[in-house]
């Protein structure tokens, strides 16, 4: 017999039929969905959110995602690679805002001097923070050295998502050769935590040909690989990529953003120490996406800090938030932000995953130790 809706919420959900049932709540059901896992975040990780820098440092790219609006064939891009000085203007920005914590985010590209260049960023970030600030990088696959002279060099953190769990719905989305393989994107989420990374994943949702299956599958593979952190959010539609032609068949937009909020609610059910970012495509959906989707039970955001003159070169996908916005635009709003949605701001404390501390038995980093180094 069929598990009851309320008994699957309380013991949280053991298969994938009883994932996509929680995912399916109807509109009665959906408060309760909701509310459980608000209640399981403040239970498990607190009311508290924490901010990441973002740095969209490169929109140059080898691959050729099907959905991506910065992929390598788009010829309409103009390409940019941020200076030295300007990510090292940047981390020191972060770092003054109280930030504790910047992601480095990127197009792949697996090159020598790519690998070096990053190598550099991270010491040179790292002598001027006095080490005091928790590095993100996400900038796609990468051989086994190369990642593991990132995490030497300053790297704790790694988001490369799956996209997908489904290996035919991975085929259809992506070019298929290669170096776009969904067994090689597995093998170096392997990697990284053979390197000690924490280890952040996701997918996105609504993309064509997606089924809830698909999606109850996703959460089941971020809970199987035991993932740190998870940053998914809606599909979103760009006009200059072969996925658009698909455009008529997806979701239309707020049944998108409903369906992401209840994917950040379930996996919080499913994942309760995570760190589970509310991700800046939400917004290109609904202007107070990202507080919904803290009241869901994501507790990590992104303001950009990416210099303005660069962030027309990173549309990932159409209606990009913040496009014109500058860093410290971009703080005011995401505060007040954390405030309507009702929690508070983790300021100067990494706020790293309580999940990666107890799967390591490593105590919390904190970065309380480091600022007292710098001058
Ligand atoms: N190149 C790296 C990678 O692919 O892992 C990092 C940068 S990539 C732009 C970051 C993420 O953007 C991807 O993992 C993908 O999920 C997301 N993304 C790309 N195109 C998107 C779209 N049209 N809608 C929503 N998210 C998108
Ligand atoms: Fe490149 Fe990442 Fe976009 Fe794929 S998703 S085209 S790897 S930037």
């Amino acid at each position: 017999m069929e598990k009851p809706f309320d008994d699957i919420l309380a013991t949280g959900p053991s298969s994938c039929e009883e994932v996509a049932r929680l995912l399916a709540a109807s509109d009665a059901e959906r408060p309760r969905l909701f509310a459980r896992a608000a209640g399981v975040k403040r239970e498990h990780v607190e009311n508290k959110v924490y901010f990441r820098g973002l740095l969209e440092y490169s929109n140059r790219c080898a691959k050729d995602c099907y959905y991506c609006g910065i992929r390598g064939s788009n010829t309409r891009v103009r390409r940019y690679t941020m200076t030295g000085e300007e990510v090292l203007a940047a981390a020191r920005h972060a770092h003054d805002a109280g930030y504790a914590s910047l992601v480095i985010q990127g197009g792949e590209i697996a090159s020598p001097a790519r690998t070096r260049e990053i190598t550099r960023l991270l010491q040179q970030i790292g002598e001027a923070t006095g080490d005091a600030l928790g590095i993100t990088l996400s900038l796609g696959e990468q051989s086994r050295e190369t990642l593991r002279e990132w995490k030497r060099a300053g790297a704790q953190r790694y988001l490369l998502r799956i996209e997908t769990s489904n290996p035919a719905l991975y085929a259809k989305i992506h070019p298929r050769d290669a170096r776009h393989d969904f067994q090689r994107r597995l093998n170096t989420l392997r990697e990284l935590r053979a390197c000690g990374y924490q280890v952040g994943t996701g997918c996105m949702i609504g993309l064509p040909f997606q089924t809830l299956d698909d999606l109850a599958s996703d959460l089941l593979f971020f809970r199987e690989i035991d993932a740190d952190m998870i940053g998914m959010g809606p599909y979103v539609e760009h006009g200059d990529t072969p996925l658009y032609r698909h455009r008529e068949t997806l979701l239309p937009r707020p049944a998108r953003l409903d369906l992401a909020l209840r994917m950040i609610a379930v996996l919080r059910i499913m994942m309760k120490d995570i760190n589970i970012v509310a991700a800046t495509a939400l917004q290109a959906i609904d202007k107070v996406g990202r507080e919904k989707a803290l009241k869901a039970g994501a507790n990590i955001l992104m303001p950009n800090l990416t210099p303005v003159k660069y962030r027309e070169g990173y549309l990932l996908y159409e209606n990009k938030p913040c496009v014109d916005e500058d860093a410290v635009q971009c703080k005011e709003c995401l505060e007040m932000r954390v405030r309507l949605a009702g929690d508070e701001i983790g300021y100067g404390e990494w706020g790293d995953s309580r999940h990666f501390a107890r799967r390591t038995g490593k105590k919390q980093e904190t970065n309380e130790a480091r600022t007292t180094k710098i001058p």
